[in-house]
């Protein structure tokens, strides 16, 4: 039986699942402007075309699929079975037709969307493991799909951008990355300053004495974390510098 609505009836979670399918169907915009013939020009990702993030993004919600399989079932089924089998999966998915693309992202969001909308409330809260290794709710592989679908609709170089994403998945984005370098040590002297949000201003280094400082909207400061481009971004120091490392 598919449910034709969300079986959890938890407002947050409800909420968190919208943001997820407009991503979705954010991304499903972009790869509906590309034609085919687009697919096999590069993307923003190095050594990655556009057609390698859509196989990308296709075998990314099979595997929170999974995810959610072990959420309901308590079988432990990992997203891949290892970084080596996901790199070939992505590059097998590369060589696909155009056609047989568009087919393979339609079918796993679909697929993903229904595991979703058919979990029970009490499920939600089994513990899963990310594909970097720690475990979390299974409410969390809403967020990890959002940040997916967002993203790499941008990486597909056709003219979406970070100003096109919510606020609140930008700012806990940026939070997710600036929390992952201050976890490496990689923040030290470096301060951001977000220009235009209300809920974030400052991040990064607040103790260092002549921080570089890199500056400019959530937008724009988000993508340049996130290491996809440097537009609109300023800095105390005549270069702007490259983002540390985010995963
Ligand atoms: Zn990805």
């Amino acid at each position: 039986m598919v449910a034709s609505e969300d079986l959890t009836n938890d407002p947050e979670l409800k909420s968190a699942l919208l943001t997820a399918r407009r991503g979705t169907a954010f991304f499903g915009r972009k790869l509906k402007e590309l034609s085919d013939d687009e697919f096999a020009a590069p993307s923003l990702l190095p050594g990655w075309t556009r057609a390698h993030v859509i196989a990308h993004v296709g075998y990314n919600a099979r595997a929170i699929g999974r995810l959610i399989v072990w959420a309901n079932t308590g079988v432990e089924t990992p997203m891949y079975p290892s970084r080596q089998a996901r790199n070939e999966e992505i590059d097998h998915g590369a060589s696909l037709s155009p056609v047989e693309l568009r087919d393979l992202y339609e079918q796993s969001a679909n697929h993903l969307d229904v595991a979703w909308r058919n979990t029970p409330q009490d499920a939600w809260g089994h513990e899963v493991k990310a594909a970097q290794g720690y475990t979390a709710p299974a409410t969390e592989t809403v967020w990890w799909r959002t940040r997916e679908v967002w993203i790499h609709a941008v990486d597909l170089d056709n003219g979406a951008s970070f100003a096109d994403m919510p606020s609140d998945v930008l700012e806990r984005l940026l939070k997710d990355i600036t929390g992952a370098w201050h976890k490496r040590g990689d923040d030290k002297d470096l301060r951001l300053e977000v220009l235009d949000s209300g809920g974030i201003t400052q991040l990064g280094d607040a103790a260092a004495a002549d921080p570089v400082i890199v500056t400019g909207t959530l937008s724009d400061i988000t993508a340049w974390a996130a290491g996809r481009y440097t537009h609109g971004i300023t800095s105390n120091r005549p270069d702007t510098p490259q983002a540390p490392r985010w995963i």
